[in-house]
């Protein structure tokens, strides 16, 4: 049969072809179960996203024998250093004090196409391949030889019959939205990005090149957090492009707009990246002659307005089948911390285990405690994401300067204790959302 052509049955139909629906599939066929995947897009997107994988996420590829090729792909980095503008460190996280209850004591810093080719990579070789150009617009109950099935609709017209569908098609999910589920705000109770609803902050991101040779003051080794009265400024390595006309090393750039400052454009250029640089990056406050790093090519640029949702549900019975969401289909945040394609990942590797499960049950009466466990604890663990990811973006944008003299102050002094800062780096590799065995 054509891979790319719909059959008009699956068993599990995993809707979205991003990280969490690879990983959901990959997982699903590693407990035995032959997922169908499809995806709205004509072919894999490359566009920038995610750059950074925590070491619980490292630990649940590992699961699914992917985690030794991203880490050979991407840049591991043992330490996260907080800078003030004159780049006197204020702090530095480092991951290897938790090398005794991990095998991935690092930040691993990977494209997020990257992550999803090395998906689907395992994914076809374990004889699945993303059908592609298959956008789902409606989901129906329907009778399949007596049995209650769903009937998921395609754009193209055709028509897929499933018993379980898993929504893994992102934040603005069509599954969520059709089975019912709200995607809530958990500060207002209001339905999220909509009039009324809270909002974070602005974001701006570039991958970029640095032309060589690099200032001494800019490391490949680290990911630094400058905290300036003008905003924090991220700048993180990245694998250098595969491409031959590549000058300078890759970066990716990211910084807040703070209140008042004038709102940017869409996409900046790299005359706007370049003001920022020189007015508040590294070498901007030195005296000693070093000068900021320059631009030597902006690869993608985009503006990114963070807002927190989660799901009201991650599981439901309805149009005939069992709903499942992954990803953020059921919870969004502030990539602040870059916790999305993580916790996503996480969900995913659960999802397909469980509903492995669910579907090997025999059809006891409570044969639903097995999703409805995965619900509420992926539900809980979101709304923890949610909080961290929260409590580093209002760290990072202290509103007054006696704000950032408190933070930097209390900063300097939490990361100096050891403990604090094993339990601060643990907090942020995710471990603490393992399961208990
Ligand atoms: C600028 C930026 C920076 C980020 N940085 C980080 C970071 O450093 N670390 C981190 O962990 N996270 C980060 N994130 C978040 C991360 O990118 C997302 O959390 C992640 O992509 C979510 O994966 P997903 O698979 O749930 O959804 P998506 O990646 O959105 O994938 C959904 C897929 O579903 C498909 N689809 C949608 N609707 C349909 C439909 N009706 N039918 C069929 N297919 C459909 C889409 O085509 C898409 O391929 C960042 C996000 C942004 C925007």
């Amino acid at each position: 049969m054509d891979p790319q052509q719909l059959p008009s049955y699956a068993d599990v139909v995993v809707v979205g072809a991003g990280p969490a629906g690879l990983t959901c599939a990959l997982s699903l066929a590693q407990n035995g179960l032959s997922p169908v995947i499809v995806d709205a897009r004509p072919a894999a997107q490359i566009v920038m996203r995610a750059t950074v994988i925590h070491p619980n996420t490292l630990e649940d590829l590992d699961l699914l024998g992917c985690a030794d090729e991203l880490v050979a792909a991407g840049i591991c980095t043992d330490c996260l250093t907080w800078k003030s503008q004159n780049e006197q460190a204020i702090g530095v996280i480092r991951f290897s004090a938790l090398k005794s209850i991990t095998k991935y004591p690092f930040s691993l810093f990977i494209p997020q196409h990257v992550v999803e080719r090395v998906l689907t990579k395992k994914l076809a070789a374990a004889g699945i391949r993303v059908i592609r150009s298959k956008k789902v617009i409606a989901m129906r109950e329907a009778v399949d030889n007596t049995h209650v099935v769903c009937e998921l609709q395609m754009e193209s017209g055709e028509t897929l019959r499933t018993k379980y569908v898993v929504g893994a098609d992102g934040a603005q999910s069509t599954i969520r939205t059709m089975a019912g589920i709200r995607y809530i705000d958990p500060h207002t109770g209001k339905i999220a990005a909509s009039e009324g609803a809270s909002r974070g902050s602005l974001f701006v991101l570039a991958d970029l090149t640095l032309a060589e040779p690099l200032p001494p003051n800019v490391s490949r080794d680290e990911a630094v957090m400058i905290l300036t009265r003008g905003g924090p400024l991220a700048l993180v390595p990245l694998p250098d492009a595969e491409t031959e006309s590549q000058t300078g090393r890759m970066f990716r750039f990211a910084t807040v707009v703070m209140p008042g400052d004038p709102e940017p454009p869409r996409n900046p250029d790299a005359a706007y990246f370049q003001r920022i640089i020189d007015k508040r990056g590294p070498g901007s406050h030195r005296s000693d002659g070093i000068k900021p790093p320059q631009i030597a090519r902006v690869f993608e640029t985009s503006r990114h307005q963070a807002f927190s949702a989660v799901a009201e549900k991650f599981f439901l019975r309805a149009h005939g089948g069992c709903i499942v969401l992954v990803g953020d289909a059921g919870h969004k945040h502030s990539p602040a911390g870059g916790q999305g394609l993580n916790l996503g990942v996480c969900d995913a590797v659960r999802a397909g285990r469980d509903i492995a499960k669910h579907f090997q049950s025999p059809l006891t009466t409570d044969v639903d405690s097995i999703l409805e466990t995965y619900a509420i604890r992926r539900k809980e663990i979101a709304a923890q994401v949610i909080q961290v990811a929260e409590t580093i973006e209002t760290m990072q944008n202290p509103a007054t300067w006696w704000g950032i003299i408190v933070r930097n102050v209390v900063l300097r002094l939490v990361l100096l204790i050891p403990a604090m800062n094993r339990a601060v780096a643990f907090r942020m590799s995710g471990l603490g959302y393992r399961e208990k065995q």
